[in-house]
């Protein structure tokens, strides 16, 4: 089942990119059983999206077999006491999102001499209860992380459930213009062709591969 999701959503990645480079795929296991992450893996994906630390944790000390192999990244909110976990975990974070988080991990990372490379995530529909950074105060929260080492390489957004993605991709893309980063992580599975049109570098699927969540 999973491989047959995958090969037809291969497929659509591919159209959707049309002449330029596909994007990454990240697969996004949370909820999903080690035997499910088995098949994507054995299907050939070798990037994996984790929404929680001790979920993600759990899961690769099952897996270790395959922790050579995979790139890790960080999906989900981190909280600072979760941090020395993350960075001795993770390849990727891509919920840069406060600054007491950068300064944290800049810590974190010299300490295990692991330089992450890092997304920071953008609030670009400015929800109050979402996490990220608004897009009129990246300017200066690019600067700062910078200041503290972090490398950053671009930008990542979850966009309002209630509006047009499209918009929100287009944001995304003027700002990593903008500041000359080359990553955009955005599309998920409702709306990565629009993503990928808009270029998109990483999408992340969740449902898309696995199904729905229960
Ligand atoms: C769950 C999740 C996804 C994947 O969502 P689907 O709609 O299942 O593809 C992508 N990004 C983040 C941040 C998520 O939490």
């Amino acid at each position: 089942m999973i491989a047959e999701r995958l090969s037809a959503l291969r497929g659509r990645i591919t159209r959707a990119a049309g002449h330029n480079p596909p994007p990454a795929l990240v697969a996004v296991t949370k909820t999903q059983p080690e035997s499910a992450v088995r098949e994507v893996l054995e299907a050939g994906v070798r990037i994996i999206g984790e929404n929680r630390v001790q979920e993600a944790q759990t899961r690769w000390k099952a897996l270790q077999d395959w922790r050579e192999k995979v790139e890790l990244r960080l999906i989900g909110p981190l909280q600072t006491n979760k941090v020395r976990d993350a960075v001795a975990l993770f390849d990727v974070i891509e919920t840069l999102d406060r600054m007491e988080l950068a300064t944290a991990l800049s810590a974190e990372m010299a300490k295990q001499n692991r330089p992450l490379r890092c997304l920071i995530q953008v609030n670009t529909g400015e929800e109050p209860q979402k996490s990220g950074i608004r897009p009129q105060e990246l300017d200066t929260f690019l600067k700062d992380v910078r200041a503290l080492g972090l490398n950053v390489r671009g930008l990542m957004c979850i966009p309002p459930v209630d509006e047009p993605p499209e918009l929100h991709f287009a944001l995304l893309r003027k700002l990593t213009d903008r500041f000359e980063l080359p990553e955009r992580s955005m599309g998920m599975s409702g709306d990565f062709e629009s993503a990928i049109r808009l270029g998109a570098t990483s999408i992340r699927l969740g449902s898309a591969i696995f199904g729905d969540r229960t």
